[in-house]
């Protein structure tokens, strides 16, 4: 879709720190992370949201996100993680996305994205 923002990601036209890529989907840092280490897990097919999620992809993206837990838990040593896929008003890009959010305990400050992403890449 032309003016959707992790389309356009997903065609280099908006540069992302990218975690890791296959055919299926893209992995990049959130722009603005709620946790260190929030990260999103994208199709790279335009699916507007969970509703439309195909078997296929959903299976691909349970696969890569186990892969994803392991480097989070052995790069940043989280206390947790929690997977969020946001809908409705609470979906703000209409392309299906899944969250990644290491959690922390005590709770701790958020650095600057490049400290985490040269941890994970
Ligand atoms: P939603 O509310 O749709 O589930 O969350 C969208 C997420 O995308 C937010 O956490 C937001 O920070 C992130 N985001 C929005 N625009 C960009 C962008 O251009 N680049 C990156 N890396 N993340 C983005
Ligand atoms: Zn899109």
């Amino acid at each position: 879709m032309d003016d959707c923002v992790f389309c356009k990601i997903i065609k280099g036209e908006i540069p992302s720190k990218t975690i890791y890529e296959d055919e299926i989907v893209k992995v990049f840092m959130d722009i603005n992370p709620d946790d260190n280490g929030h990260m999103l897990i994208v199709p790279k097919k335009h699916i507007a949201d969970f509703t439309e999620l195909d078997d296929e992809t959903a299976l691909h993206i349970n696969k890569i996100v186990k892969e994803l837990k392991d480097k989070v838990y052995d790069r940043l040593n989280p206390d947790g993680i929690r997977f969020v896929n946001n809908y409705g008003v609470y979906q703000l890009v209409k392309h299906y996305h899944l969250h990644l959010i290491p959690c922390y305990e005590p709770k701790q400050p958020i650095v600057d994205v490049d400290i985490i992403y040269d941890k994970l890449k």
